[in-house]
């Protein structure tokens, strides 16, 4: 099969935004054997997405547009597709009452205009899209697939996610095709990859690993004619590589580390407050963003420079002997934000980060009635990457404190 990604806006035509989701899509399409031609961005003009489609349409058995599914005169990714396979919109009513359903929640009064995201043609199959407002459309018409998809990122990357790969897939080998996604940190990748190395040479399921900022994670893929099969297929996989890299996996699929931290401290029914300087509120950030957090997160004191540590509550005379960035003045923090907050566990952050040499130090302090511990951290990379990787090295040492200790 051969694809055409069209990413529709003038803005992203313009260079004012960068094209992430045709990077997005392209990434995707070969795991699915799909061959990619070209990328064909266009603006918000009818006539000139028109013109590209119907020449994506010469070319490619799948055209793929994003954007321009919104509700406002300059959204004509619709109207395009009906002009390109020659069907007239209409309204459907039952999508503009659950379009009219969802957009009562957030506004008093809906826009008239909204009744655009209601519109389709007979050939289109409509997509959920639940993150935003704009469904998707699955078009089916003399032997091509036109998949349109709305602009912004994370809506689009969850309607591929959750709809089409899964709908490609099935089109495509007409098997099922099931993955999933084992999470590991503190191990580099080509240690990973050496220990798994037994289960990377099988080609069904395929094992292959991949960094992210949280750590190695390995995607198992399984093939078979019946979901049954490829979940014992997975299940066996997943049974192996947990018996070489236990101590490392902390997750799967969607997880984060905020959330295995979230159901780990719910599962104890334990509090958690946060102390931190040099990750400047992150770590704070990444615990509060969790589903439910209010649930288990009292809250973060942030302190960057001595004085505020102290003024904080921290003991001047373990700033003044250790410095403020050091192991003690951690377990201090700890303390403290346990201490000022009346949570179960504290936990901090401190370190010394020298962006000029892509290296620096990160010291851990994690504090609870079973639990006193502090740990050191070498990180590398830039000031943003090295903040990243100190708060999840923290969330990591925390999480590992929660399993063995409480
Ligand atoms: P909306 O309902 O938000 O109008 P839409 O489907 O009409 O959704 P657009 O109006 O085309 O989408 O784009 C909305 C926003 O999504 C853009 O302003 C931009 O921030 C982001 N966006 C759109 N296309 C891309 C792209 N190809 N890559 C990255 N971001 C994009
Ligand atoms: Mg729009």
């Amino acid at each position: 099969m051969k694809a055409e990604i069209i990413p529709v806006g003038t803005e992203i035509l313009l260079g004012n935004i960068i094209d992430t989701n045709s990077s997005f899509l392209a990434n995707q399409l070969p795991s699915l054997g799909i061959d990619l031609y070209f990328v064909s961005t266009v603006g918000d003009n009818q006539r000139r997405l028109v013109d590209t489609l119907k020449q994506a349409w010469k070319r490619a058995d799948l055209i793929i547009t994003t954007g321009g599914l919104g509700p406002t005169q300059d959204d004509i990714t619709r109207e395009a597709v009906g002009e390109l396979v020659n069907e007239e919109l209409k309204v459907d009513e039952k999508l503009w009452q659950e379009l009219q359903d969802l957009l009562s929640r957030y506004l008093g009064e809906i826009p008239k205009s909204n009744i655009k995201q209601a519109t389709t043609i007979r050939s289109a199959q409509i997509i959920s899209n639940h993150m935003g407002t704009a469904p998707g459309w699955w078009v089916e018409k003399g032997g091509h697939i036109i998949i349109a998809l709305p602009g912004p990122p994370d809506e689009m990357k969850l309607m591929w996610q959750e709809s089409i790969f899964p709908k490609l897939q099935q089109r495509v080998t007409g098997e099922v095709i099931l993955s999933r996604v084992i999470k590991t940190f503190r191990l580099a990748e080509a240690k990973v990859d050496e220990l798994v190395a037994p289960l990377s040479k099988l080609s069904n399921p395929t094992v292959a690993t991949y960094i992210n900022p949280d750590g190695v994670y390995l995607r198992i893929t399984a093939k078979a004619e019946k979901k049954a099969e490829a979940q014992r297929r997975i299940s066996q996989s997943e049974e192996q590589i947990r018996n070489i890299l236990s101590p490392h996996i902390w997750g799967v699929d969607d997880d984060t580390l905020g959330s295995v931290i979230g159901e780990l401290l719910r599962a104890r029914n334990l509090n958690l407050a946060t102390m931190e300087s040099c990750t400047e509120g992150l770590l704070c950030n990444t615990i509060a963003s969790g589903m439910e957090s209010h649930i288990y997160f009292k809250g973060g004191l942030l302190a960057y420079c001595d004085e505020a540590k102290v003024s904080c509550g921290v003991d001047t005379s373990i700033v003044r002997q250790y410095g403020g960035e050091s192991t003690q003045v951690a377990k201090a923090m700890a303390e403290t934000a346990r201490r000022n907050l009346q949570t179960d566990v504290g936990m901090s952050i401190g370190g010394n980060m020298n962006p000029d040499k892509n290296s620096g130090q990160a010291f851990i302090g994690l504090s609870s009635d079973r639990f006193e511990q502090t740990f050191t951290h070498m990180l590398r990379g830039n000031l943003s990457r090295m903040k990243q990787r100190a708060v999840y090295a923290a969330l990591f040492d925390l999480r590992k404190m929660l399993l063995e200790e409480v």
